[in-house]
């Protein structure tokens, strides 16, 4: 990649949302974010399938580590046929929502560069099963071609990938901003801002930290599994987003409260560690910050699930930031969560000495 002077944080933010990272396809984001915590870290590295992680290290001896974690792919589509008309049929990366899929965008990454595509909405009034959403194999896209051929010479072929056009847009300047992929693109965005707060606030903490953002979450949190293996951490956040709940139609009786702009959420769970849990309530409270809290019985459908299984267990927790419409192209985020999470993590790393133990013992 050439290397340019370095991004403002706005700039990278736009830059990291504008730059494609569907499952599996993520390294060229990863690029960009590596350079821009560069200044910030004293390593820089990547492993085999493209999780990149950054190492600040304490100036401690012996000291522990802790890994802050968010995933960096994004969902998608990849190319499952092409017709002999021109039209291709795709498979979904992740968990995206088909039924919002018609008559939408799609960027193709092929082998001759970027390719704009349609999936195909066939008009209201000749349309049979108005009323229901379509099924995946029934979606289609149009690129525009008249035959196969012709899509051939675009350079797509079978496993090609796509994700949609929207990219980022602040909603007539409330401080909210709308994008496909905020999930996770934008935690990804918080740890390095974290890493960047850090150096500009002169902080130099007693535990080495892992600034990490892993791959391949959305088909099974398998790029933070084999990261904390590697990394074996003593403990991590884990960095990902939650549904709010404050728009209509969605009872806080069945879904729980989570509002956007009321700060991040942390987790209550058997995978989430108490000890971790009620230090960063001590964190914020000493600090006067917000903080939310949810709850999940079982998993909590985040790379945390990976990551405090890991070799003999590491302590974790979840710490979630509040998006509307998740897996759609218009999630919707506040930005004061976005800052206000930075201030946590950077409040619960300045409170870490060496002789912390967020493990449980007997005695
Ligand atoms: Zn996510």
């Amino acid at each position: 990649m050439k290397k340019n002077s370095h991004l403002s944080s706005t700039d990278f933010l736009y830059k990291i949302l504008d730059t494609p990272s569907p499952t599996g396809m993520e390294i060229q984001a990863q690029r960009i974010w590596a350079d821009y915590v560069a200044p910030y870290t004293d390593s820089q590295e990547c492993d085999a399938y493209g999780s990149t992680w950054a190492t600040l290290r304490s100036k401690q001896k012996n000291a522990p580590t802790l890994m802050l974690d968010a995933h960096a792919d994004e969902i998608g589509f990849s190319i499952r046929h092409i017709t002999d008309d021109g039209f291709a049929y795709v498979e979904r990366l992740g968990g995206s929502d088909v039924a919002i899929a018609r008559g939408r965008r799609l960027r193709f990454f092929g082998a001759k560069g970027e390719v704009t595509g349609i999936i195909g909405n066939t008009a209201i009034h000749i349309r049979e099963d108005q009323d229901k959403a379509p099924k995946l194999w029934e979606l289609y896209v149009d690129l525009g071609c008249r035959n196969k051929d012709e899509v051939e010479k675009l350079g797509l072929r079978v496993g090609d990938r796509a994700v949609y056009c929207d990219g980022p847009l602040m909603l007539n300047e409330g401080g909210r901003l709308v994008c496909r992929a905020l999930d996770d693109r934008l935690c990804g965005y918080i740890i390095a801002e974290t890493a960047r707060a850090l150096h500009e606030r002169k902080i130099s903490p007693a535990w080495n930290i892992v600034f990490a953002n892993s791959v391949q979450e959305e088909v099974g949190c398998y790029g933070a599994q084999m990261l904390t293996y590697r990394i074996h951490p003593d403990a991590a956040i884990c960095l990902d987003v939650t549904h709010a709940t404050d728009t209509p139609g969605l009872a806080p009786t069945r879904y729980g409260e989570v509002k956007l702009g009321a700060g991040p959420c942390l987790c209550i769970g058997p995978a989430c560690h108490p000890k971790i849990n009620s230090r960063i309530e001590q964190v914020v409270s000493r600090a006067k910050l917000p903080l939310q809290r949810e709850t999940s019985g079982r998993a909590t459908g985040t790379n945390t699930d990976s990551i405090f299984r890991s070799r003999e267990g590491v302590p974790s927790t979840n710490l979630s930031l509040p998006l509307r419409y998740m897996h759609s192209p218009v999630e919707t985020a506040d930005l004061g969560d976005v800052m206000a999470t930075v201030d946590v993590l950077v409040e619960f790393i300045a409170s870490l000495k060496t002789s912390d133990n967020f493990r449980h013992t007997l005695r």
